[in-house]
């Protein structure tokens, strides 16, 4: 029933959606609080902005974001990224920000800003990344989305990329998600159905540097902000229902420009592995809560407590794709560019190929509520087919 008031309103909305605006620009700063969630509020522009540098720096209450105590609870928010807005349309646009305390440092919620300082740092290294964002769809009432409520559906089987009635669940939010997220300038790479039934991937990238945590956050708005309308409720989570389903990952694919040199990106990658395998359980710690409940060695991951790397082995904490593995290791006359590298775990691989001392910070490019699924860093490092572009 909420679902189909929520409809109703989008249809109420239309005709004063179609009013002209005039010059005037609705500008959405989108921010992380303090739980890894997501908040935003509108500012109204004179004129649109060419670029972040002409838009200006705003503030919020802090205290009511888990960001700020009562008695100095003003948090800065300076925009970082722009997208178009899909919701308002024309020139009106989303803001992506990082937050500042009132001294100029980093809130605690920003884990952005020293990420943008790591990937300058590595910039040369030209780190591309990909990830797989799954997640499981629920109703107002958290029931998972279309599941019979006082039953389950059948086992999983049919659901992966599934096709049919029964078999396929939420499809139209899906691909409103999708088409919202192109319009917006997101560098959505694709979408699938994923192992259970009303949970969903799609794929940001490939992005360099600090651009994949932007694409990835927005890409999370735009799915959370389309569920109003729908009245569906996305989770994260990394295991949203005990038992035998499956549970939700963020794979990350990763290369450096060497892992992509034809006959010489192996021993690049093989490098890499080693400096991961050997700061994996530290690793671990940053990658989110509730990873145990999923990186259990079954249902098609790794077990957090074991580092394990190899070609096409789908239960590995580092996967690299059998095409890579055939390509890296050919001598001579490679002409594609070696497709990337995918780290499972954005954050870490990617760094792997850098002065270990860098690589810690780098976990934190993507904030707690993505971590969660980023655990699944251990769980697929490589793999290329989204970023062999
Ligand atoms: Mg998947």
């Amino acid at each position: 029933m909420s679902n189909i008031i929520a409809t109703k309103r989008v249809d109420l909305l239309a005709p004063y959606m179609a009013l002209d605006q005039g010059s005037q620009v609705q500008a959405e700063y989108v921010w992380v609080d303090g739980d890894g969630g997501l908040r935003c509020k509108t500012m109204t522009l004179d004129e649109a902005p060419k670029s972040v540098a002409d838009l200006r720096e705003w503030n919020f209450d802090g205290s009511s974001t888990n960001q700020a105590p009562g008695d100095n609870s003003d948090v800065f928010l300076r925009p970082v990224a722009i997208f178009k807005d899909p919701f308002r349309g024309g020139a009106n646009i989303l803001v992506l920000c990082e937050c500042y305390d009132n001294d100029g440092t980093p809130n605690k919620s920003n884990h952005r800003a020293h990420a943008k300082k790591v990937m300058d740092a590595a910039k040369e290294t030209e780190p591309w990344f990909g990830l797989e964002q799954e997640y499981t769809l629920f109703d107002y009432d958290g029931q998972v989305y279309g599941w019979p409520k006082n039953g389950f559906p059948g086992p999983q089987g049919p659901y992966y990329c599934g096709v049919g009635a029964g078999k396929v669940f939420a499809r139209d939010f899906i691909e409103a998600h999708y088409r919202a997220c192109l319009y917006a300038g997101v560098k959505i790479s694709g979408i699938n159905a994923e192992v259970m039934p009303s949970q969903w991937e799609f794929q940001v990238g490939p992005c360099e540097g600090i651009e994949l945590g932007d694409h990835l956050w927005m890409a999370r708005f735009l799915l959370l902000r389309i569920g109003e309308e729908w009245g569906i409720r996305p989770s994260f989570h990394p295991k949203p229902l005990k038992g035998d389903w499956n549970g939700a990952g963020c794979h990350s694919n990763f290369s450096t420009k060497a892992m992509r040199t034809p006959g010489k990106g192996m021993a690049a990658i093989e490098d890499a592995i080693k400096k991961l395998e050997k700061r994996h359980l530290e690793h671990m710690t940053v990658y989110g809560e509730d990873n145990d409940q999923r990186l259990t060695g079954h249902h098609e991951t790794a077990s957090m407590h074991t580092f394990s790397a190899g070609v096409a082995n789908r239960g590995a904490s580092i996967r690299i794709p059998r095409h890579v593995g055939a390509r890296a290791t050919a001598t001579s006359r490679t002409v594609a560019p070696l497709p990337t590298l995918t780290p499972t775990a954005v954050s870490t691989q990617s760094y792997a190929s850098l002065p270990l001392d860098l690589i810690y910070p780098i976990h934190t490019l993507l904030p707690l509520p993505l971590r969660p699924t980023i655990g699944e860093f251990t769980s697929i490092l490589v793999e290329t087919t989204i970023l062999n572009a």
